[in-house]
């Protein structure tokens, strides 16, 4: 699957990519290898060998689900959101898109929905089917798994890592605002919560 050298990513190390992941998440799931596989074959579709080592600073993920395997591709990619290396993107969808920062090169994994039934047939004496999934995605081909497609993301400045390029401070509640998530609306600079609903409510006044 790589042109030769030693790589990170070789098919033989998927055991052990899943049993990192697995101590990450705290346990085995078809998640797991759904996650670790995805992240395995996006990586080498986008030439990086070495996520955490001499490509770190190359690569940039895009997950479009919050479920178990976002954390497996964390575990593999050494993306974090942390980092800013991680981007979420809440569409519940089985989804990622890997981005080599410095090529340029994308693409986005999505996991066939078709496999959910095919590991059924896999493993048909299995009876629980998450445990039948879990076995029949170690084995399935990459092709039978998920679909790839080349694809091109732009990222903004205020969205790449380092340093933050601006802080502002709220006109309604007083709070700061970095990386550029601020609001200007009727000449005030507002915080996406005091803009528009945020996802909490304020009850009381502050405990401090
Ligand atoms: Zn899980
Ligand atoms: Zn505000």
């Amino acid at each position: 699957m790589m042109k030769g050298g030693k790589s990170l990513l070789r098919v033989t190390d998927f055991e052990i990519l899943l049993d990192k992941s697995v101590k990450v998440h705290g346990h085995l799931c078809p998640g797991q290898v759904l996650g670790v596989r995805m992240s395995m074959l996006g990586l080498s579709k986008i030439g990086v060998e070495d996520p955490k080592g001499t490509d770190s600073k190359n690569i940039m993920v895009f997950v479009e689900m919050d479920r178990c395997a976002t954390d497996a591709v964390q575990s593999v990619t050494g993306c974090s959101l942390g980092h800013r290396t991680m981007k979420f993107l809440d569409y519940g969808k089985m989804a990622a898109t890997f981005l080599n920062l410095k090529t340029g090169r994308a693409v986005r994994v999505i996991a066939k929905e078709e496999s959910r039934q095919k590991a059924k047939e896999y493993f048909p004496e299995i009876e629980n089917k998450y445990e039948a999934q879990l076995q029949a995605y170690k084995i399935m081909n990459d092709s039978d798994l998920f679909e790839v497609m080349e694809v091109q993301v732009t990222v903004k400045p205020e969205d790449m890592p380092g340093k933050p390029l601006r802080r502002i401070r709220c006109d309604s509640c007083g709070e700061h605002v970095q990386d550029m998530r601020e609001v200007h609306r009727d000449g005030k600079v507002l915080c996406r919560p005091c803009d528009a609903a945020g996802y909490y409510q304020l009850i009381g006044p502050d405990i401090f």
